[in-house]
């Protein structure tokens, strides 16, 4: 290989790599200013949230002039909010203590040990007793009142309100649950109470992937909250709504969503044999199964090549004549009557959930398709000379073919209940496109391998990626900026009946 071919392979290397990182970013920060319906957000590690947290604490026990465990108990009191601590204890000190359940005076907590103590618990009497007094009124052996605490904190979740166990009002301190608890049960204390940290905070929510112990900050004035889809990125990788806190569900906005949701939910039994993953075959009737996530069927009986959700001829999607994800409401007309109206709308709620829910579809079994798909790239490696890095694009591209399918099971979902204007001709336009080009990535991961071709393949899937790709960000743009600029008019009717179109 001549140095000049080598310098190339680099260049084209790092031009993946490029479009990779960027995939997730919408804009380059470099080029283009953030547009107005996209939301500054920061990802906070754990570390970050304890400081945070540090730091208030002391901040109001400076102010305040009380000590540390004091300051704790008082802030998670008034929900950490500090002005209204600083405000109600600068009014009344004695009676915020007294309703805060806090000692006035405060020592270092310690175990003590009684001569033939009975402890009131277990009623165990010893000679020598371990034992512990928080108040000065309600004295147990050390073992009791772990086990209380370690029920209350294990068993019952309980962080923010642990009381002397004898029934008074004093809430115990951090150092007195340290001293008696396991190290396991005190660490499971202080993660409840960061949660709750958080929790009492507007602009900061966790992550809610599971075992992610990431925050994200986002500011969300009042003026702007209903116009935008506050999706933001954890750097665990789960993009989600920092306002619902579902997974990513762009284009949708969360109050269309959540209509969307709880309607599918309750015509769950009549769209049901929907989900089913068999078809009949539109001319020889032959029971046809889809195993991946592309819709272009091809009968293995007849030959006969079709749509999977449409069941029309496949010949027509490929082309400017494609209308899948369209309803024909042509055969509408405005004197039907009660009967043939009700069976219009269930067919027009089919046509838009047949379409959501063969997405979620593909994106489960093109979960499976990584598996072939790393097979794939093994097999590469080992029988061509292409390394590692070199047969990525598979992977790469099934992750723009997921995040792309994603969009587009939510399209139909806001679709639903999109009254129809310009606007919705330019969305439904996109929205074809999208599915169009989805469609071509999907046959293209899915073909089968053919080592000679693999160099042409491989250019092709990496020139698709980008372009499905660039696709998703032009429908996701879009309708962002509609929906910023109040552009979509809503069906009035919650059925999105026809009879308003
Ligand atoms: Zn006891
Ligand atoms: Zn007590
Ligand atoms: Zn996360
Ligand atoms: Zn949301
Ligand atoms: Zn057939
Ligand atoms: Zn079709």
């Amino acid at each position: 290989m001549s140095s000049d071919s080598d310098y190339f392979y680099e260049e084209e290397d790092n031009a993946e790599d490029d479009f990779y990182d960027s995939t997730h970013d919408d804009y380059d920060h470099f080029k283009e200013a953030k547009p107005e319906w996209q939301v500054d957000f920061k990802v906070l590690s754990a570390q970050t949230i304890e400081s945070m947290l540090g730091k208030e604490i002391t901040q109001i026990s400076s102010i305040l002039g009380l000590d540390t465990e004091m300051a704790i108990i008082l802030l998670r009191y008034f929900s950490w909010n500090k002005d209204k601590t600083i405000e109600r204890y600068m009014e009344d000190p004695e009676k915020v203590l007294v309703d805060a359940g806090i000692k006035d005076e405060f020592s270092q907590p310690k175990i003590i040990y009684v001569d033939n103590f009975e402890c009131p618990i277990c009623c165990v009497i010893k000679e020598k007793a371990e034992a512990f007094d928080y108040c000065g009124e309600h004295c147990y052996c050390t073992q009791c009142y772990s086990r209380y605490l370690t029920t209350k904190i294990v068993d019952e979740g309980e962080a923010r309100n642990l009381k002397c166990p004898g029934g008074c009002k004093f809430v115990l301190n951090d150092k007195t649950v340290k001293l008696l608890v396991s190290n396991d049960v005190y660490t499971k204390y202080e993660i409840m109470h960061l949660r709750h940290f958080i929790s009492d905070l507007a602009n900061i929510k966790w992550c809610p992937a599971p075992n992610c112990d990431h925050a994200v900050e986002c500011q969300l004035s009042s003026s702007t909250k209903e116009k935008l889809i506050p999706n933001v990125l954890c750097s665990c990788g789960f993009s989600f709504c920092f306002n619902c806190l579902l997974s990513d569900h762009r284009p949708v906005p969360c109050s269309i969503l959540k209509k969307w949701i709880k309607k599918c939910s309750d015509d769950s039994e009549t769209a049901n044999w929907l989900s089913a993953n068999t078809k009949e075959c539109p001319k020889c009737q032959a029971t046809i199964e889809k195993n991946g996530g592309c819709n272009h069927m091809t009968c293995k009986k007849c030959k006969h090549e079709f749509c999977w959700i449409c069941l029309g001829d496949w010949k027509k999607h490929g082309t400017t004549y494609y209308e899948c994800n369209l309803f024909n409401e042509s055969e509408h007309s405005a004197v039907l009557d009660a009967q043939s109206r009700s069976r219009k709308q269930l067919e027009r709620y089919l046509h838009f959930y047949t379409r959501y829910i063969n997405h979620e579809q593909s994106i489960k079994l093109e979960h499976k398709l990584m598996e072939k798909i790393e097979k794939k790239m093994e097999e590469i490696q080992q029988t061509t000379e292409y390394s590692w890095i070199e047969v990525q694009f598979f992977k790469k591209g099934l992750t723009v073919l997921t995040e792309c399918r994603n969009v587009l099971k939510y399209t139909y979902a806001f679709g639903y209940y999109l009254a129809r204007n310009n606007w919705t001709l330019i969305f439904e336009e996109n929205q074809k496109d999208l599915e169009l080009a989805v469609e071509c990535l999907a046959e293209l991961l899915e073909k089968p391998l053919n080592v000679q071709e693999l160099s042409q393949l491989k250019q092709q899937i990496l020139d698709k990626s980008v372009y499905v790709d660039s696709r998703r960000k032009i429908l996701v743009n879009d309708t962002a900026k509609g929906l910023f600029e109040d552009r979509w008019d809503y069906l009035p009717n919650e059925e999105g009946s026809i009879s308003n179109v």
